[in-house]
């Protein structure tokens, strides 16, 4: 019987190849390869804000209204759940086409927002991290406050506008 593994986390490759040993061709592909992924992902994003945002707002009618059966405010929360934890299945992160790697990692070399491999950690253990060249601070993988544009494994840039 094969056996069942659920990863949370995709295993991390370690990059074939770096940003800087790829040709100005390469990198174009790359980006052209990605450019649909991006696209889609920032399209998912929006529905999903649009969708959170109306079942919360339904829970705050249902809670005014007060009319209404109590269970009924179950059925935004509901929403609200499936839409987050459906569409992180649904939808995952996107890899990077060059290194395979989750690009919702949390950064480790190169600078997602920039693409420099610039990254400092603002105090020394602790997180955040910091780009020193475009001055970022970067938090946490998900939930992240900032946009991905480059692959924080191998440096390649893949997004103009980031997601
Ligand atoms: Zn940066
Ligand atoms: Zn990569």
């Amino acid at each position: 019987m094969k056996s069942f593994h659920v990863y949370w986390k995709a295993p991390e490759n370690k990059p074939s190849r770096h940003q800087h040993e790829y040709s100005a061709e390469e990198l174009n592909r790359f980006k052209e390869l990605f450019a649909p992924t991006a696209a889609k992902f920032r399209k998912h994003t929006h529905i999903q804000v649009v969708l959170i945002l109306l079942a919360m707002a339904s829970v705050v009618i249902l809670v005014v209204r007060q009319d209404m059966a109590d269970e009924w405010i179950l059925a935004p929360l509901a929403v609200i759940f499936t839409v987050i934890i459906g569409g992180s299945i649904v939808f995952p992160e996107p890899t990077c086409p060059g290194c395979n790697n989750s690009l919702s990692d949390i950064p480790r070399e190169y600078c997602p927002e920039c693409g420099s491999r610039t990254l400092r950690r603002k105090y020394r253990f602790f997180f955040p991290i910091q780009c020193l060249s475009c001055g970022k601070t970067l938090t946490g993988g998900k939930g992240r406050r900032y946009k991905i544009r480059a692959c924080t494994h191998c440096g390649i840039h893949l997004d103009d506008k980031g997601f």
